[in-house]
């Protein structure tokens, strides 16, 4: 079987913050020339839009069809699920930008959803508005439950310690869209238009990235430059097709692929 996309995560294997990891960027040029290449990240703090420019700054050229973020599959998510609906949010612009370009509203009182994203000026009146809504019947919506972020400076807490506390304030389990739900999944591949059997996904954490690449039928690569070391791997049952230091090295496993 051929490969015809390939779907890379941002944060851990295509850069840390604001450093590139490896050739990421000489890596990603080749391989566009060949597959189609998708991005796709949990991080909702960003549009599309902001990664467009972002992967700009690092030479990387895209657009925005090619970014798949956890915020635009929560915007298509609630407006595929609840039509018109009035949001609470509690994340940043670049969520707030994806629910505003599909028409959702997004407000203070009378929210019929909450989502929540990763949201560095999370508070606990935040949390405790959210928590009125949801014990009033608004549908508990989270980007993500990724538990921490790997940043240039230090490891800081992901949407995933956001979303448990509001979980366990309410004895609700968010719906999660991001990864490793089938939602974006699902969404990814209807909007790239390829056969999951012929999707690499490359990734650095096992419960979204790998997870979700065998959850959905596609190959899997982990790059061992962000969230996973190799002790990891001894303690999952989740495997990854293939494991490789950096992202520097898929285009010698598409070669390796290519001659079997
Ligand atoms: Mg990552």
């Amino acid at each position: 079987m051929e490969y015809k996309a390939i779907v890379i995560d941002l944060d851990g294997t295509v850069y840390h913050g604001a450093s590139i990891i490896d050739d990421a960027v000489k890596v990603i040029a080749h391989l566009a020339k060949s597959y189609k290449v998708l991005f796709l990240t949990n991080n909702s703090t960003r549009s599309r839009a902001d990664y467009v420019r972002k992967l700009e700054r690092f030479g990387i050229s895209c657009t925005k069809y090619q970014v798949i973020t956890s915020g635009y599959a929560s915007a298509k998510y609630i407006k595929q699920k609840y039509g018109d609906s009035r949001v609470y949010v509690i994340g940043e612009n670049g969520l707030k930008k994806e629910l505003v370009e599909q028409d959702i509203t997004l407000c203070e009182d009378d929210c019929n959803i909450v989502l929540v994203g990763l949201d560095k000026e999370f508070s606990y009146s935040k949390m405790a508005k959210a928590l009125t809504f949801i014990l009033a019947g608004a549908a508990f919506i989270a980007t993500n439950t990724d538990p921490f972020l790997i940043t240039t400076e230090q490891v800081k807490p992901g949407a995933g310690a956001l979303v448990a506390a509001i979980e366990q304030a309410s004895g609700t389990k968010a719906i999660v869209t991001g990864k490793p739900s089938t939602f974006i999944s699902d969404l990814l591949v209807n909007e790239v238009k390829v056969a999951p059997n012929e999707i690499l996904m490359v990734g650095d954490r096992l419960d979204t990235d790998i997870q979700i690449g065998i959850d959905s039928g596609m190959r899997t690569a982990l790059v061992l430059t962000g969230a996973t070391k190799m002790r990891d791997l001894e303690q999952t049952s989740i495997s990854p097709d293939y494991i490789v230091e950096s992202i520097s090295k898929i285009p010698t496993i598409l070669d390796e692929n290519q001659d079997r």
